[in-house]
């Protein structure tokens, strides 16, 4: 199981530091104002602890750094290209690796390789962008999570499986009409739970049995591997690697978010185990992307990206890093804040409705804890409830309210210590002290699609 935190440090000394400045309050209550009550709006160095993201905000290690010196910024053939493709190779065990210049590109390219309209793409629980993709091919996407994955505080392992029932069933319904199978590992959109290598092993199996191919959308593939490696029995003296091998080795492929478990600002990849596969997909990654061999990028961004994917692997790194996030979360369970249970490998999620109980679902309860959360500590977290995933019914104009009504807390790699996180912890539970006293908020403003990026609010 998790070593307590108290027995070991982060792996790493600083060697270079961003100052960061705490605004006071009135400044704070006048700057969420002018944004609209958004925080996509705020100018980002008038927020403390910024915890909008995990994605593109990770700290470079000095490996890294000397890596981005030695860019080799050719249009065709750069080595850097060649150093990627062989670290994709030996840790994911896929021959043929096509950069992109993040993971919505990588998905762009594979949903116009692979899909057709009128075929639907099953997977546990499809990110937001793979989801647009499939739609824009004139598919479905259809999520064929276990019924725990969707159980805020049922404490079990492993919330990311698919159930296994539904994907077969889902097969059978429409014969021919599904082109692959996509595992996100972990499963971010239920709060990075991790997938079991036992639900992955099955899920190939059921897909030989149907002669359909599987791909992982892989962005916190090594997140994915430490959970299996502390969880799953029969893998606890396996090294990342080990795991990160067998567990590729069930995919014909995978998409890669280099943004998240690369370590990196920019990037992205798509890789394949066939040769026909990449040979179509170049058709596409060519006129949207670039050429074969820099995907968007510069060759020193693919030498980042590279040598993040080998860092990451590392089993202190990552105890670290997951232990972070699970740090905060203990410290929110103490202080009776309401959090998504078990914690994921990336962030915290609060519970809105049970932290806000006096607050109605149209007056926004998860994106008033953003605001309130950013008026009390100069923290900026991000709403995934009502403003995000709500829409209405385009035939009764009804609100239709998604399950889930969250504040998420999305941890940065290597960037923020246990400090911050305790002082994440205190402005959460000062709110908490004051939650009957806080109104919701109006929405004024929305956008036909991806609302909650431009919407704006006013205090009810
Ligand atoms: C971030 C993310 C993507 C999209 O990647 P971008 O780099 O943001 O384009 C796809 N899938 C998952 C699971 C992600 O977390």
């Amino acid at each position: 199981m998790f070593r307590p935190r108290d027995e070991y440090a982060e792996p790493f000394r600083i060697k270079m530091v961003e100052m960061i400045k705490m605004t006071d309050r009135p400044t704070r209550e006048r700057l969420i104002r002018e944004a609209g009550y958004n925080v996509f709006f705020l100018p980002s160095e008038a927020v403390y602890i910024d915890l909008l993201t995990d994605s593109g905000t990770s700290a470079m290690s000095d490996y890294q750094w000397a890596g981005m010196m030695q860019g080799d910024e050719a249009y065709a053939g750069s080595r850097n290209y060649f150093n990627l493709k062989e670290t994709v190779k030996d840790i994911m065990g896929y021959e043929y690796v096509v950069p992109t210049h993040q993971g919505r590109g990588a998905e762009h390219v594979l949903m116009n390789t692979l899909v057709k309209p009128g075929d639907r793409v099953l997977g546990n629980m499809h990110f937001d962008t793979t989801e647009g993709h499939i739609l824009l091919r004139g598919a479905e996407p259809v999520n064929c999570l276990a019924e725990a994955g969707y159980r805020v505080s049922e404490e079990s392992d492993f919330k990311g499986n698919f159930d296994l029932d539904k994907l077969e069933a889902e097969i059978k319904k429409c014969p021919g009409k599904v082109p692959f199978i996509l595992i996100t590992v972990t499963c971010n959109n239920n709060g990075g739970q991790p997938v079991s290598m036992a639900n992955i092993r099955a899920v190939r199996e059921i897909a030989d049995r149907y002669g359909i191919r599987v791909f992982f959308d892989a962005a916190r593939f090594a997140e994915n591997c430490y959970f299996i490696k502390q969880l799953e029995p029969g893998y606890e003296s396996k090294t990342i690697e080990e795991i990160a091998r067998e567990m590729f080795s069930y995919g014909d492929g995978c998409t890669m978010s280099a943004k998240k478990d690369a370590l990196v600002n920019i990037g992205g990849f798509l890789a394949f185990r066939r040769e026909e596969d990449f040979r179509k997909a170049v058709q596409w990654q060519i006129p949207f992307e670039g050429f074969i061999t820099y995907g968007g990028l510069a060759g020193r961004d693919l030498e980042a990206m590279a040598r993040g994917l080998r860092e990451v692997l590392n089993l202190d790194y990552l105890e670290d890093r997951i232990g972070q996030v699970r740090y905060l979360g203990d410290l929110l369970v103490k202080a009776g804040i309401p959090i998504v249970r078990p914690v994921g490998g990336h962030g915290v999620y609060v519970d809105a409705r049970e932290f806000f109980p006096h607050i109605p679902r149209d007056q926004f309860p998860a994106q008033t804890l953003v605001v309130e959360l950013y008026i009390e500590g100069g923290i900026r977290g991000v709403e995934l409830g009502g403003c995000a995933f709500g829409r209405k019914d385009p035939v009764t104009g009804e609100d239709i309210w998604p399950e889930l009504e969250l504040l998420r807390l999305a941890i940065p790699r290597r960037v923020y210590t246990d400090r911050h996180m305790n002082l994440v912890a205190r402005a959460l539970a000062r709110v908490k002290e004051r939650a009957s006293s806080v109104r919701g908020l109006k929405l004024t403003y929305q956008a036909p699609v991806l609302r909650h990026f431009t919407a704006r609010f006013e205090r009810v």
